[in-house]
């Protein structure tokens, strides 16, 4: 049987004295009784005016879902005036509670949501997302309606909607519950042998000896909580200043979005929109969040079927809290596309971004691919990219690749500077997807093996692969990291930025001159061989029609650019990296048949024309 330490003890003893206390932060209003539901997707739905007066009535602790619904809730309010300095919000549990310790998730196994306040795109409901504050966005007496657009996920059982409630979230201990937490996890990840782990638990204790356990949900335990707080806040003091060269993480929002895996594409343009509304509310709550998001074919999928979401996402990229990032249509696959697909990875995406988003990504943003050929160096220098961040070589079976910043060098000669991802996730491997908090900034920092080098590393935090993103959690622990000055540094930016900064401070970094080869994942250049079939085959095709096409043009100035362009975004699109190497579920497979079918339908029509036109 394990004993624990009389620290353990403590520290567990911490731990649900904190746990008692976030029990608190959320007290229920009233339920939202005037439910109705669709069981099945509805155009306009979303909007206050659609009339939903033949949709059946829906009370909480019934059942919805099944395989792969896609179901419509309205849920009409007025909100009622909070007392004192509570912020209204609504809670949601639209299934059964998780409690989720790894990045693992957004498998579309469960269910997922997006919420419309009065027809606006506003945020996600989710497994690890329940709670939508409104303190923003309504007032007492107003008259509103949340429309849930709700997904069910790809296994055939329902959910048992668990709850629909106006709450009221008390700041003052949700506060003190943030900033006691991010205390312990310090403590927890600094470990009882730091200098300053003595000083740290003790400041602890003394400020939850203060709340009064006793009377917890009484006036008199916030008042207890209100004197927790501030002399937790005295004891912690003003946050300490880094000394310049110390151990410093930029900690950067994402969202990981596999454009299929275990969904299929119409599935990630549904994920993509929650991804992407999640992190515009967040800019809204909190102004120094940063984001970053590649993929050129993510943002086309908004623009054509989120216009809303776009404009948004357009103005937070001028102001500069929105980063668009990769240059590549998408995330492709590395190894099976011939050059020429990759080089139109970048001038697809670079022209799309430059052109819709007015940025030009200098960043190969590709933290999931399963390796990266000797050639793509060059290819990368000359599509105007400078700089390259992936997160996979960790990920290596048998040997550790050596180095965590570095120039790559390609076949050519030419070098690229890289930054590999140090977060390393409790399977030791290292991680694009996590929780911002103590453990991963210290683990960050503590991973890299470039620490004489250069003093400043790449968190990027935020849940994915399936999408989701960074939380109002990550973002209230990310305001808390430096409070006990025992962890690097932490602020956050972007990407560029980080390189800007990178470049002027480093010299003399080590080149790795080879391809980077995964030893992982075998199998992807095997697996489903009927789509590397087809890719080459297409491409070939596209080879040939654009040669023809010209020839065609010089002799009579017709040229199919657009239906070119839409055949070549097809084949870009089934490159990704979840695609081409077989690494999706079979349903992925058939949707890409069909797509090859009209890319090839297309190119026979193509060349038929350009012989007409050529003479031949
Ligand atoms: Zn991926």
């Amino acid at each position: 049987m394990m004993t624990l330490t009389a620290v353990q003890m403590q520290l567990a003893d911490l731990d649900q004295k904190i746990r008692t206390v976030q029990k608190h932060i959320l007290r229920t209003i009233q339920p939202l009784n005037t439910i109705r539901f669709h069981d099945g997707d509805v155009d306009g739905a979303e909007q206050p005016d659609f009339d939903d007066r033949d949709w059946p009535f829906f009370s909480t602790g019934r059942t919805w879902g099944g395989h792969d619904r896609l179901c419509w809730f309205r849920m009409p309010f007025t909100y009622a005036a909070v007392p004192g300095n509570e912020k209204p919000g609504v809670l949601i549990q639209p299934g059964k509670r998780f409690v989720f310790r790894s990045s693992e998730g957004g498998d579309l196994r469960e269910y997922e949501l997006l919420v419309y306040l009065d027809g606006r795109p506003l945020q996600s409901i989710d497994v690890r997302r329940t709670l939508i504050p409104l303190h923003d966005l309504v007032k007492p007496g107003e008259r509103h309606l949340l429309a849930l657009e709700a997904f069910s996920g790809l296994e055939t059982h329902v959910h048992v909607f668990e709850q629909a409630d106006l709450v009221a979230i008390h700041p003052l201990t949700e506060a003190f519950y943030y900033t006691a937490r991010n205390l312990l996890d310090c403590l927890i990840a600094i470990g009882e042998s730091h200098a300053a782990f003595p000083r740290l638990i003790a400041v602890l204790e003394r400020a939850l000896l203060q709340v009064d356990f006793f009377q917890t949900g009484t006036a008199a335990f916030f008042d207890s909580i209100a004197r927790a707080d501030e002399m937790l806040q005295k004891e912690l003091g003003p946050e300490p200043t880094p000394a310049a060269g110390a151990p410093a993480v930029l900690c950067l929002g994402h969202s990981h979005l596999d454009l299929a895996w275990k969904w299929r594409v119409r599935h990630s343009i549904q994920k993509a929109a929650r991804t992407c509304a999640n992190a515009l509310r967040l800019m809204e709550l909190y102004p120094e969040f940063r984001y970053s998001q590649s993929q050129a074919q993510l943002y086309q999928w908004m623009q054509t079927h989120q216009p809303v979401l776009f404009t948004q996402i357009r103005e937070r990229i001028t102001s500069g809290q929105w980063e668009a990032i990769g240059g590549m249509w998408v995330e492709s696959d590395c190894n099976i596309p011939n050059g020429e697909s990759l080089v139109r990875q970048f001038l697809f995406g670079k022209r799309y971004f430059r052109r819709e988003l007015a940025s030009d990504p200098q960043t190969a943003w590709l933290p999931d691919c399963f390796g990266f050929c000797y050639s793509l160096p060059q290819i990368m220098k000359e599509c105007g990219i400078r700089w390259f961040v992936t997160t996979k070589l960790s990920w290596n079976q048998f040997t550790s690749f050596p180095y965590d910043t570095f120039f790559w060098q390609g076949v050519d000669g030419t070098r690229i500077l890289c930054h590999f991802i140090t977060t390393p996730d409790r399977r030791g491997w290292n991680d694009y997807s996590v929780d911002l908090n103590a453990a991963n900034v210290k683990g960050c920092w503590d991973s890299y093996r470039q620490q004489q080098a250069n003093h400043e590393v790449l968190l990027s935090f935020g849940w994915g692969d399936g999408g989701g993103g960074p939380t109002a959690e990550m973002l209230e622990n990310g305001r808390r990291l430096n409070a006990a000055g025992v962890l690097p540094f932490c602020r956050q930016g972007s990407v560029e930025g980080f390189f800007h900064d990178l470049e002027q401070r480093v010299s003399d970094l080590p080149v790795w001159n080879d391809e980077l080869y995964l030893q992982l994942h075998r199998g992807t250049y095997t697996s489903q061989a009927k789509i590397k079939k087809q890719n080459r085959e297409c491409e070939a095709l596209l080879h040939h029609l654009e040669l023809l096409s010209s020839i065609a043009y010089l002799r009579s100035g017709w040229y199919p650019q657009a239906e070119i362009n839409r055949a070549w975004e097809s084949v870009l699109l089934n490159q990704f990296h979840d695609i081409l190497p077989g690494s999706s579920i079979v349903e992925v497979y058939q949707d890409c048949d069909q797509v090859y079918e009209q890319v090839r339908k297309t190119g026979a029509e193509i060349i038929q024309q350009a012989l007409r036109r050529i003479g031949l």
